[in-house]
């Protein structure tokens, strides 16, 4: 397993991270146990941030709050000086509770509703991306309705795949999500926003995938985009002040992934955008970019007890965990791939290709297809690293299991920042039925 951020190995030959002794967090917080590398996340921040100021460029980095949105998380990602990505009433509501400045929150969605938008408007947010004509007359009315100017970014959709997984691409023509550049739709879009009185149209937001490699395409899109930025300015003498790259920057989960650094992603972009205002002589808008994973994705580890086994000769060898597909959907959903270490053994020799199953009632809830381990045994603690984005967040009670907690550990302190669910805390919504059947009917 690759050794993330702070992850080491100490003299006991067990797992640490942020100077903490995995199997001590294991004894005191149980598993399984989501584990956060909080300097690994701010030294990602900074990466993102301090490239644009390198650059004197005037750039928001926002933290697509979706990949992991807890109130702890988003305090730091305020320490940090970022914006913040929200993309429903409850993610608004938990950056309202961690406190994060409200002027630095953009509001995403293909389909908020008219609650979700009175929340933003009575938050004053800083800025809501716009996605579809539906969510701009329904903003324009409210706006009008309380006199409130809001800013707003047009999401467009280039037309332009990334080089990434197919179910998680959203870029491509044909996508729920934004204003279509090729058939028009995006020009209608920017008149009606710029007729809107309340609503102050800053520019255009795209977000063409996600675990994206290849930056070129970044340039692609942007290429199209910037041929309707030249439009609009002739036609309506819009000038787009801002640009929204989105997010989508890749991560290491096994060395068949090579990103690029949030130096080298932000360099791009950045000669992405100089590139296309000087062929078509624009003023350099504002960048904002809005990476999720790359910023909590491979700050998080996993740590699970390893219980049965079943070794099946000449076909698999079954071991499993006491997690699953609960608490990391994404083997699952997306054929994910991950690396693990038995965070209780990292000197030992891995001698034995497992397969690492949750315990969900389902023959997909798979976590590993194929790892090499030291062979692996019942208490065993095995780690899977770079489950920091969209594990949390997409965890559910699926078989009733208690969503796991989590902590995060900094200069060899550990804090739980979310706890533990209980079985009461899983029945807590459920209510008796009072049984209306009547006598004739038995
Ligand atoms: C999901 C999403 C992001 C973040 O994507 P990552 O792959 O986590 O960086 C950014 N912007 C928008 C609009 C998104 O939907």
């Amino acid at each position: 397993m690759y050794l993330h951020g702070t992850s080491a190995v100490n003299e006991r030959g067990n797992l640490t991270i942020g100077g903490m002794d995995t199997t001590e967090l294991v004894k005191q917080y149980g598993t399984p146990l989501y584990v956060y590398d909080v300097s690994l996340i701010r030294q990602k921040a900074r990466g993102f941030v301090d490239t644009f100021a390198k650059h004197g460029m005037k750039a928001q980095v926002a933290y697509a709050s979706k990949a992991f949105c807890t109130v702890a998380m988003l305090q730091v990602v305020e320490e940090e000086g970022l914006s913040l990505d929200v993309v429903s009433g409850g993610e608004l509501y938990t950056a309202l509770q961690a406190n994060f400045p409200t002027e630095r929150i953009h509001f995403h969605g293909n389909n908020k509703s008219r609650e979700e938008l009175e929340m933003a408007l009575r938050a004053n947010i800083g800025c809501i991306v716009v996605d579809n004509f539906y969510e701009l007359e329904l903003l324009k009315e409210l706006t009008e309705q309380y006199e409130q100017r809001m800013p707003i970014l047009l999401r467009v959709t280039p037309g332009v795949e990334a080089h990434t997984h197919e179910y998680i691409l959203t870029g491509q023509e044909d996508s729920k999500f934004g204003f279509d550049l090729q058939s028009g739709g995006a020009t209608e879009a920017v008149r009606r926003a710029l007729e809107a009185p309340y609503l102050s149209l800053l520019g255009v937001h795209f977000h063409i995938g996600s675990q994206i490699f290849d930056m070129t395409s970044f340039h692609l899109a942007a290429e199209k985009v910037f041929q309707c930025l030249v439009q609009w300015r002739d036609e309506f003498e819009f000038i787009s002040t801002v640009l929204n790259f989105g997010g989508g920057f890749g991560i290491r989960y096994t060395d068949e992934d090579i990103p690029a650094s949030p130096a080298v992603c932000v360099e791009h972009i950045i000669s992405v955008a100089k590139h296309f205002t000087h062929i078509h002589g624009m003023v350099l808008p504002e960048i904002w970019i809005e990476p999720g994973r790359a910023l909590a994705g491979d700050a998080g580890t996993t740590l699970y007890k390893v219980g049965s086994t079943k070794y099946i000769p000449n076909v698999r060898n079954y071991v499993s965990v006491d997690g699953g597909m609960s608490d990391n959907i994404r083997t699952a959903l997306y054929d994910a791939k991950y690396e693990a270490a038995l965070a209780n053994r990292m000197k030992e020799e891995k001698t034995e290709l497992v397969s690492v199953a949750g315990k969900c009632c389902e023959t997909g809830d798979m976590l590993i297809w194929d790892v090499t381990l030291p062979s692996p045994k019942a208490e065993d603690i095995l780690a899977i690293s770079c489950t920091g984005a969209y594990c949390y967040s997409m965890a559910s009670n699926y078989n009733r299991l208690p969503r796991p907690a989590v902590v995060f550990v900094e200069n060899e302190e550990a804090q739980v920042v979310v706890e533990r669910e209980t079985y009461e805390d899983i029945i807590k919504f459920d209510k008796a039925y009072k049984s209306v059947v009547r006598n004739n009917e038995r």
